[in-house]
């Protein structure tokens, strides 16, 4: 087993709601590594349950509430780290909501409003939370990481619009990475296969999705919590260091698979 030594690089996650989240996975793997994590949640409803969680990581972290739907809270939360962290070398982006009507049934009636949050929530937030971390990360370059599906390339009914703002949400990793890449600032996405999370649960076809990745993957089998958590590691340190504008499939090699 390979070891990253993060200490003293300090991480900011967004997108902890319970000890399921993917972002929990992959801030204990870089707790274990050696970083000091801030925690970014959503708000009140999952509060408690994130406290809970940063107690029992080997450096205390910070917990900070961030609703990334007002970029005011974006730019804030930056300022405050700023303050009393002064440097960050991490960020992963593991957030998504789409109105539970809008996953499932046709992708041709999906509303207008609804798709407007989806991408707002799902795909824009990356871009102001990359803007106020850059400043942050200048002095030592850094890793911006987020999470994104297959479906930002083939269809999987039920996905619907989520897969539309996975698109747009990797056309974003490739943008930025453009644009910071000159100040070593390096912006990746994990396309992950299926896991049992809240937010997963809540679409239509799921558990098809899950059996049948399963079944057709090269592996035959699905993926682990661990295995993405530790994939988000190497982006996220200097192991990576020459990887920037790309798409890691984390999936059991399912998306290379024709039927
Ligand atoms: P999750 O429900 O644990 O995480 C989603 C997070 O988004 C929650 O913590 C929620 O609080 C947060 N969030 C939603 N709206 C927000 C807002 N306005 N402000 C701040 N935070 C907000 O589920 P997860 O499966 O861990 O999802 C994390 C990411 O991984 C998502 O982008 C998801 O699309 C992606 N993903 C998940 C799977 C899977 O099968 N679970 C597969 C591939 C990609």
């Amino acid at each position: 087993m390979f070891s990253i030594d993060l200490s003293g690089k300090n991480a900011v996650v967004f997108g902890v709601a319970n000890q399921r989240s993917i972002a929990w996975a992959i801030a204990q793997a870089l707790d274990r590594a050696g970083a000091k994590l801030v925690l970014a949640y959503q708000n009140e409803r999952v509060s408690k349950s994130v406290e809970k969680l940063a107690a029992t990581l080997s450096t205390p972290a910070m917990t900070i509430e961030c609703d990334v739907s007002a970029d005011e809270n974006v730019e804030s939360m930056f300022a405050r780290i700023q303050g009393e962290l002064g440097h960050v070398e991490a960020v992963v982006h593991s957030i998504a909501f789409a109105n539970r009507d809008d996953l499932g049934g046709g992708f041709v009636d999906t509303g207008r409003e609804g798709f407007r949050l989806a991408l707002d929530i799902s795909a824009y937030s990356l871009v102001p939370i990359t803007r106020y971390a850059a400043p942050l990360m200048v002095e030592n370059g850094g890793a911006v990481l987020t999470m994104s599906f297959l479906a930002s390339e083939r269809v999987f009914p039920g996905y619907n619009v989520m897969g539309t703002a996975k698109a747009a949400l990797e056309n974003e990793v490739r943008q930025l990475a453009s644009d910071l890449g000159g100040d070593n600032i390096r912006v990746n996405a994990i396309s992950a296969g299926p896991l049992d999370t809240l937010s997963s649960r809540v679409i239509s076809g799921y558990r098809d999705m899950k059996r049948i990745h399963a079944e057709r993957s090269p592996m035959g089998r699905n993926i682990t919590l661990d295995e993405v958590a530790n994939t988000a590691l190497f982006l996220c340190s200097g192991m990576s260091s020459g990887i920037t504008g790309e798409v890691i499939h984390v999936d059991t090699g399912y998306h290379i698979m024709g039927i």
